[in-house]
This record gives structure tokens, C-alpha cells and sequence, in this order.
């Protein structure tokens, strides 16, 4: 037998999870800095969250969505992003009646029927916000704010942010009209999916990645040109909020981003390192999906950055991650009265928080010592039947080859002077 992860999946080695877990160590401290919450929501979903929730025309809900029937008889879907879960559980727990605005962050694997490419997988995972509540630019910049300190903090450089405004209901509409005058005479050049889009959402076939698509689009009417004087002036605080806080930015009317739910501000940070598609997390504001899920009117942006293109950008920058030591000492011992001792001894140790190791494969002392090596143990000492009698040993230091006389109860102490 010989089973293969399935195709789109990887494992995260350990070597590598100290580097997950600095990095989201890293996040976690920056959240709640700016207040953020953690919130935890299950991997699968009823499909239909996600069909009205992400939008049924949209490249997730058409083609990438993992979905099958449980044996209840429910369709059930993998998340395939975390905004519709998140809006689910602030409408289900009553999170309106908090005070305003609820701001709450979330690591989680994602999953996606995708073709598998750099940095492309069916199973990823995702660091998302999402602020409920507030309608004013300023929490806008807020959460982009977030990404730029994160970015700031990994010393990441040259991560461009691109932002756009899709407008509100009404500006869409009357764009809408404007793009379907525009393309109905152009619509045999486009692929068959933008066909259908054009029928039920046409501003989707302007996030269409097909070649012979994007040609046509090139000149198509742009969203951005169309506002309304209240998305104007959203627009305008968003962009002189980012100038105040000296993140630069980029307008790009060609954002509109993979989810239907979009209104106002939408953004993007991209970077040639992270694949084909260039984009390390994309957001926007999203005021009308809460209703459409039943709860009160409530205005709502966040965004989703993909953690393991993040890593991918860490890597092409040759940023090195402090990796953490793996053992703080290593006992080495002599004879079965000793390893008794030992096995107390290390026990007391890791109770004391000193990461501390022994053997387990009846070793010689000469093999013992090679392996804690081995570990890169930063501190050894031998256990024989003297040192049990004497509760005396000598602590060797691995790095300077310097030795002290020590009580073997005074170790954890000894070994930070
Ligand atoms: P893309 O344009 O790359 O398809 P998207 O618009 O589908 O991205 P979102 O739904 O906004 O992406 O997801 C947010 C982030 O999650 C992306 O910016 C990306 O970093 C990451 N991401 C999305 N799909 C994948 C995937 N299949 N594998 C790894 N990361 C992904
Ligand atoms: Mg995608």
C-alpha cells in the first residue's frame, strides 16, 4: 500500500510549524493590539450559506466548492473562506446587541476545488478579520492598517496595495446598465461562464481570469468613475485615512474581487512572489450581507489573507524566522539506579518549564552524550550512582564546553547563570 496525501493538500512538518506558530504568534499579539477578537467556526457549513452568502455566480460557489450529502440527507459544504461562517455566527449569537463595532480575527484551513499551482492548494489556510458595525471609512483603514503593521513587523518589503470602491446598490445598478450596453454586441469573444454571468451578475466577468476576457474588458466602463456622492466621499476618506497613516496605496478600477457580497472599498495586496495570481490577501467592505442572511442592517468589511502565500513571500525575501531550541538539557545517565533518578529528574525539570530530555533506546554514555548533541541540547549532565547518592553533578554547557558543580535540585536556576 502506498497512500499519498490527496492532491492540493501538504503536511506541515514540524520544523516548519515553529514557523507557523512565530508567525501567528505574531498575528495573535497584533489583534489584540488592535482589538480584535479570536473567533472559532466549523470547518463545514450547510451549502447554502456559502451559496448566498460568497454568491452563486462567483468562481467559489460554480466550480470550487468540496460538497456532498451527510447521512441525514444534508448538503454540506467544506468553508471554502471564512466571511460567510464569521456573519452566521455574529447573527446566531446575538452579537448585534455588543457594543459597536464587534471586531473578531480567525486562523483557519480552507477548502477549494482548485487547479493545484504555486501557491494555489485545495486545502489552505486563511488569517481573516472582520469588523461589524461601523460604516465610516475609518475602520476601513483600520483593518488595512493591521495588514501594513503586519507586513512592517515580518520586515516584508515591496507587498503592493491596491484598492478600488464597487460602490453601493444604487451606484451598481446604474453601472450595471452601462457595462451590459458595453458588452452585449462583444458577448461571442467572451467564455462561456462570463455568458452566463452576463445574465445573472455582469459585474463578475470583470474578475474573469480568461484571456480572450480580459481583452474585451480592457476598455469596459469602469465602476470606480460611477459613484454616488456618498461612495465618493467613503472613497475619499478611505484613501486620505491610508495618507494620514503614510501606507501607500494604488487605485486599480479593475478590482472586484472573487465575492459577490462586495459594497465600497475592496482591496488587495499583491506581490510577484506568491504564484500566478500575485495576491496575498484580498478584502472589502460588505454591508448588505448581513441582511441577506437575515439579521438587522449592519455594515461589515474584512479580509482574508492566504497564510501559506504569506509564507511564500517570507521565503522569496530570505527572511529567516527564529526557530526555537529544541532542548534546553539533556540527561544523561549510568546504570538502573540512575535511570530511575533520570526519569524523576527530567519529570521535575519539565515541570519547572526547562524543555528537558532523556533515553529511551538503552544507549551507551558515549552514545547519549552524540545524541543530545544531536537535539542541539543546549545543556547536559550525567547521572550515575554518585551523583544519586551525592544529589550533586556537573552541568555542562554545550556551547562554551564550560562545567559547573551543581545540586542537582538547583539545575533550572543554575542553568540561566
Ligand atoms: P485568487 O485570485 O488567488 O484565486 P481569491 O480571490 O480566490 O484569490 P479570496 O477568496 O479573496 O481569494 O481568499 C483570500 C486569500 O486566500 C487570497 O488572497 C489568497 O492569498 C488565499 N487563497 C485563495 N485561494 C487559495 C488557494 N487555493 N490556495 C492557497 N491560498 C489561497
Ligand atoms: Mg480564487
Amino acid at each position: 500500500m502506498n497512500i499519498q496525501a490527496p492532491k492540493g493538500t501538504r503536511d506541515i512538518l514540524p520544523l516548519e510549524i515553529i514557523k507557523w506558530r512565530y508567525i501567528e504568534g505574531i498575528i495573535d499579539k497584533l489583534c489584540k493590539y488592535y482589538g480584535y477578537r479570536e473567533l472559532r467556526i466549523p470547518v463545514f457549513e450547510y451549502t447554502e450559506l456559502f451559496q448566498r452568502g460568497v454568491g452563486d455566480t462567483t468562481d467559489i460557489v460554480q466550480k470550487e466548492m468540496y460538497t456532498f450529502e451527510d447521512k441525514g440527507g444534508r448538503s454540506i459544504t467544506l468553508r471554502p473562506e471564512g466571511t460567510a461562517g464569521v456573519v452566521r455566527s455574529y447573527i446566531q449569537n446575538g452579537m448585534a446587541s455588543l457594543p459597536q463595532p464587534v471586531k473578531l480575527y480567525y486562523n483557519i484551513t480552507a477548502y477549494r476545488y482548485e487547479n493545484v499551482q504555486k501557491g494555489r492548494y485545495r486545502e489552505f489556510n486563511q488569517f481573516g478579520v472582520e469588523a461589524f458595525g461601523a460604516d465610516g471609512p475609518s475602520i476601513d483603514v483600520e483593518i488595512i492598517s493591521i495588514l501594513d503593521d503586519l507586513f512592517g513587523k515580518l520586515g516584508l518589503k515591496g507587498i503592493k496595495l491596491n484598492i478600488n470602491s464597487l460602490g453601493c446598490s444604487e451606484c451598481r445598478k446604474k453601472y450595471n446598465k452601462e457595462l451590459v450596453d458595453y458588452l452585449r454586441p462583444k458577448l461571442k469573444g467572451l467564455c462561456h461562464i462570463c455568458n452566463d454571468r452576463f445574465e445573472r451578475n455582469p459585474l463578475r466577468i470583470i474578475d474573469c481570469k480568461e484571456k480572450k476576457c480580459g481583452i474585451i474588458l480592457k476598455d469596459a466602463p469602469a465602476l470606480a468613475d460611477k459613484l454616488c456622492d456618498g461612495c465618493n466621499e467613503h472613497f475619499e476618506g478611505l484613501k486620505n485615512g491610508l495618507v494620514n497613516l503614510n501606507i501607500n496605496y494604488n487605485v486599480d478600477k479593475n478590482i472586484v474581487r472573487g465575492l459577490d457580497y462586495y459594497t465600497r472599498t475592496v482591496f488587495e495586496f499583491v506581490s510577484e512572489n506568491v504564484g500566478t495570481q500575485g495576491t496575498v490577501c484580498g478584502g472589502g467592505r460588505y454591508d448588505n450581507l448581513i441582511v441577506a442572511f437575515g439579521g438587522k442592517p449592519t455594515p461589515g468589511i474584512g479580509f482574508g489573507l492566504g497564510m501559506e502565500r504569506l509564507f511564500m513571500e517570507i521565503d522569496s525575501q530570505g527572511l529567516v524566522i527564529p526557530g526555537n531550541a529544541e532542548t534546553d538539557i539533556f540527561v544523561v545517565s549510568i546504570g538502573k539506579k540512575a535511570e530511575l533518578y533520570t526519569q524523576k529528574l527530567v519529570k521535575q525539570l519539565r515541570g519547572k518549564g526547562v524543555i528537558a530530555e532523556k533515553d529511551h533506546m538503552g544507549r551507551s554514555v558515549r552514545a547519549q552524550l552524540k545524541y543530545a548533541n544531536k537535539l542541539g541540547a543546549k545543556y547536559t549532565v550525567v547521572i550515575g550512582d554518585t551523583e544519586v547518592e551525592s544529589n550533586k553533578a556537573v552541568l555542562k554547557d554545550m556551547n562554551t564546553g564550560e562545567e559547573k558543580d551543581v545540586s542537582l535540585d538547583s539545575i533550572p536556576e543554575r542553568m540561566k547563570t
